[in-house]
């Protein structure tokens, strides 16, 4: 009931009868139904009802049910289900999704439903989602040991000789059979000079002794993300790998130290960065220190220069700078922190010193 109640609340704030959903994520968040397609509508005074076809109707009147909502298989169009809705509850106004719903579908939702004013509810959706609840940073908890699993079980691939593609696929591999359904993005896997591309995909390259290898991936639990991001040297690591490295695991350390409900991401961003700075490589990490995730591989809040607004406690972001020397090579340390009741939580557990592999 408590997701159809911030739902409900959400349509109040916002000053408005009812909340419409139909897209993939937000669907889920409604009633934690992993893949659910159809239409959801919350009424402001608490009423959730499920739209769903024959494909998921067995399954979601056993999930779906017991939040709280009416679980329907309709024989008109969901448009046409809204409007009926609306009537019965008289509604005239519904928040929408402005930041996921097509042109499209949002004309077909607009001609049916007559006499119903649809409002974008903006950031409304992100806001409510930023906050996360137990029973969601436990998924991420579960995704996050299956990618650490999986991580140590292909350490030993890492080798000179070795395929790029072929070491990130079998990461991939490990990761589904200890139970990730599904990859949280396309794994990152970068050697050697191409490690200095931040986001660089896994090709035919061969791993060579005196490579940094950056390795960027997640699992997924329960339609939820992890993320994290480990650098290690083959063979050996020159003075100069070792001096960058360790300048991007101090910066890390310093945003997850910085990092506490009440301040906000932009500080949490200038924590790691003034040490990037300072070791004379500032212009070489470019992108902004971490985000949040959860049903989305990025959410808000974040951390970068130009995000001010405060961290709250129930976030969790992703503390990530890096460091990239066009044509020499890149590293890059990513874990995920949670701002508990009891405390901030770092969610990964992965060692961080360097590792000569
Ligand atoms: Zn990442
Ligand atoms: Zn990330």
């Amino acid at each position: 009931m408590e997701r159809l109640n911030k739902l409900a609340a959400m349509a109040k704030a916002n000053h408005c009868g009812g909340v419409l959903i139909t897209e993939g994520e937000n669907l889920c968040y409604a009633t934690g139904f992993v893949g659910l397609e159809g239409m959801v509508l919350v009424t402001a005074d608490g009423k959730g009802f499920c739209f769903t076809d024959s494909r998921y109707i067995e399954a979601a009147e056993k999930a779906i049910a017991p939040w709280g909502y009416q679980v329907i298989q309709p024989d008109v169009s969901y448009p046409q289900c809204a409007l009926q809705i609306c009537k019965e509850n008289g509604i005239d106004s519904l928040l929408f999704e402005d930041q996921a719903m097509t042109v499209a579908s949002h004309a077909r939702y607009q001609a049916a439903l007559e006499g119903v004013k649809l409002v974008a509810a903006g950031e409304a959706f992100s806001e409510v989602r930023e906050v996360k609840e137990e029973i969601e940073v436990e998924r991420i908890v579960a995704a996050q040991r299956i990618a650490e699993q999986a991580l140590e079980e292909i350490l030993p691939l890492i080798k000179p000789g070795a395929v790029e593609r072929e070491v990130a696929a079998e990461l991939d591999y490990r990761m589904a059979r200890l139970g990730s359904t599904g990859v949280s993005f396309p794994t990152i896997f970068v050697s050697g000079a191409k490690s200095s591309l931040p986001h660089g995909t896994p090709g035919d390259k061969k791993i060579e002794a005196g490579d940094f290898v950056t390795i960027d991936f997640g699992a997924m639990v329960g339609g939820y993300h992890s993320d994290m991001t480990r650098t290690f040297a083959v063979g050996y690591a020159t003075d100069e790998m070792k001096k960058v490295y360790n300048t991007v695991l101090e910066a890390q350390l310093a945003g997850i130290e910085a990092m506490a409900a009440g301040v906000p991401g932009s500080q949490v961003d200038k924590a790691a960065r003034d040490i990037i700075e300072a070791a004379g490589y500032g212009k070489y990490f470019g992108h902004g220190l971490g985000h949040s995730l959860g049903l989305n591989i990025h959410e808000s809040p974040r951390a970068a220069k130009t995000y001010h607004r405060e961290l709250v406690q129930g976030n969790i972001i992703t503390i990530e700078p890096g460091i990239y020397l066009p044509g020499k090579f890149g590293v890059r340390i990513e874990d995920m922190v949670y701002l508990a009741a009891d405390g901030k939580r770092n969610l990964t557990l992965a060692p961080k010193e360097l590792r000569i592999l």
